[in-house]
């Protein structure tokens, strides 16, 4: 069913668990490193393997990283708490349970402010608890990469073991038609709260950052909450929002044509923007948890927690109402910015000495564009704040119009070295030279007689293509101002 008519007719409830990998350098419950990229199974010990005999040590890294992500999403912290096993079979998965946390996490009772079209919607968190990871399983020969039709399949247990943390939203009703810009607002503030924490790089196309996404519906007016299903590691903030409305349409179309939704996972489809079956939930599973015996319960000191709540860092979203005072900048304008994710790079561009309007032109004008063209984020261009600053300084000092400052952009991303190598090496600078202007000056008005007539009869608007003239003889270098006044001049007209 078409969004807007699921719309009229039903009224979406949300739910997002979100899996983030914390950046410790060793794993959860032994000393095995955890860097991204090694060749399979070389970051292994009987720990993780879980070979008889092996015993498990809580990372206190990992307890102090979840604790200060509470901390930051306004959660209660346990006094006391422990873990759990959570036990069932899977091939990704050596121990045949998880260390997980059950009924007693360790941080409980928050929420995160985040804005969808200047509105500020409050996301209450229910929960938010440390787990390991599991090993990571491919499936070969089949022609979607899924365990159906495969032929054969090997696991790589180097992320077995990696420190998880898990946080669960309550249910989110009253988004309506705005719910897929919400889930993934609610995401993205997510993944910056991590990142000014500095617990885990967030990457969520390497899998370091990965959210479910549950959906359900209920007719408007109705009271009761429909059958939630629930789309697995969805792994981009635009395949989140996605998901949700591709739920939501799907769902409506069901319920609309009399039939029921089945509690189940789905898997999200980035090629057509759709879900598909997965597992069924209708029957709960029982994971017969029970406290880990081989771990002794966590119990966080006050002034421990007190201390790391006053050490927390200035937040993304008090941070970004800092900036646009400090800039000036509509609301419209920095949330442009944040969607683009350039708020970092024009502070930084701002530290290192560009005026904030200037930083702001450039890297969502000239340098956005040419991240859309090459299709890839801002931070990716190869091009840094320090430069950027530079270039500003280069305008404003005289050296640079505008046109030959896009010019210096365009050779430093190219690798040509930094905006003064550039300059150099293309020959950019401005002609600031009189007499090299005058010469050019005084070879256009030769080579336009007709047009310089007119100027000299009094019809000034004819040294527009003049000075057009001159930028073209000095392949753009020349400063247009200094030019026209200069032509007026030699033609003996004023303005
Ligand atoms: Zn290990």
């Amino acid at each position: 069913m078409p969004y807007d008519e699921a719309l009229e007719r039903f009224e979406p409830v949300l739910g997002l668990e979100t899996h983030v990998e914390l950046g410790t350098a060793s794993k959860m419950f032994c000393a095995c490193p955890t860097t991204f990229g090694a060749p399979p199974n070389t970051h292994v010990c009987p720990v993780c393997l879980a070979l008889p005999g092996s015993l498990p040590t809580a990372n206190a890294k990992a307890i102090e990283s979840t604790i200060r992500i509470g901390l930051a999403l306004n959660c209660s912290i346990a006094e006391w708490c422990r873990f759990a096993r959570k036990n069932y079979f899977y091939p990704d998965m050596p121990k045949n349970y998880q260390i997980s946390q059950y009924d007693e996490p360790l941080c409980f009772d928050g929420y995160l402010d985040v804005e969808v079209n200047g509105q500020t919607v409050r996301i209450e968190i229910e929960r938010v608890h440390l787990e390991e990871d599991t090993g990571k399983s491919t499936h070969m020969g089949g022609a979607t990469g899924r365990i159906h039709g495969a032929d054969y399949s090997i696991v790589d247990y180097n992320r077995a073991g990696i420190p998880l943390v898990e946080i669960v939203t309550k249910p989110i009703p009253g988004t309506d038609r705005l719910a897929p810009e919400v889930a993934r607002a609610y995401v993205t503030e997510l993944r910056e709260v991590m990142r000014s924490l500095g617990v885990s790089d967030v990457r969520m196309e390497e899998g370091s950052m990965r959210c479910d996404v549950n959906v359900s519906l209920m007719p408007r007016g109705a009271s009761e909450w429909g059958t939630r299903t629930e789309t697995k590691n969805v792994n981009s903030l635009r395949s989140v929002e996605r998901a949700v409305r591709s739920e939501i349409e799907r769902q409506a179309g069901i319920l609309a044509g009399g039939g029921r939704i089945v509690q189940e996972t789905r898997h999200f489809h980035e090629d057509t923007g759709t879900t598909t079956s997965g597992r069924s939930k209708e029957e709960a599973q029982d994971y017969r948890y029970f406290p880990e015996p081989d771990l002794v319960p966590i119990a966080p000191d006050f002034a421990w927690v007190a201390a790391l709540k006053t050490a927390l860092p200035e937040l993304p979203r008090l941070k970004r109402k800092r900036l646009q005072q400090e800039w000036g900048v509509s609301d419209l304008d920095m949330e442009a910015m944040h969607n683009a994710d350039a708020i970092d790079l024009v502070e930084a561009t701002v530290s290192a000495g560009a005026p904030p309007a200037d930083a702001r032109k450039w890297w969502m004008g000239e340098l956005a564009r040419r991240a859309n063209e090459a299709g890839v984020p801002l931070s990716a261009l190869r091009i840094t704040p320090d430069e950027i600053a530079r270039v500003c300084a280069m305008v404003a000092g005289g050296a640079l119009n505008d046109k030959l400052a896009r010019q210096v952009l365009e050779g430093v991303l190219n690798g040509e070295g930094s905006p003064d190598d550039v300059v150099a090496a293309r020959g950019l600078q401005i002609v600031n030279d009189e007499g090299e202007l005058s010469a050019i000056i005084d070879q256009v008005l030769a080579d336009n007689a007709d047009a310089a007539d007119k100027v000299r009869n009094g019809k000034i608007a004819a040294a527009g293509a003049l000075v057009g003239g001159v930028m073209k003889a000095s392949r753009g270098k020349a400063d247009a101002g200094r030019a026209r006044e200069l032509i007026l001049q030699k033609l003996g007209v004023s303005e």
